[in-house]
């Protein structure tokens, strides 16, 4: 589902040298957790939680917000 480089939650490459392993947890902890990093770039971003759910705030790409529940 993710389409970014980088982890979301532990910000290290998803397809890194050796198999990109350890992002299962990260994976199963974002099902309750905001995204702490951007999958484009790996900064770490300005997470605010909302009523509705979060949003994070990339310094260079920009604002992302929880998506709609289903
Ligand atoms: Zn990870
Ligand atoms: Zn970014």
């Amino acid at each position: 589902m993710s389409d970014g480089t980088y982890c979301d939650r532990c910000g290290r490459p998803l397809a890194a040298a050796g198999g990109g392993q350890g992002h299962e947890a990260c994976r199963a902890a974002r099902e309750l957790e905001p995204p702490r990093y951007c999958t484009r770039c790996g900064r770490r971003m300005v997470v605010q939680v909302t009523p509705d759910g979060w949003s994070s705030r990339c310094t260079r790409h920009g604002l992302t917000v929880s998506p709609a529940p289903r």
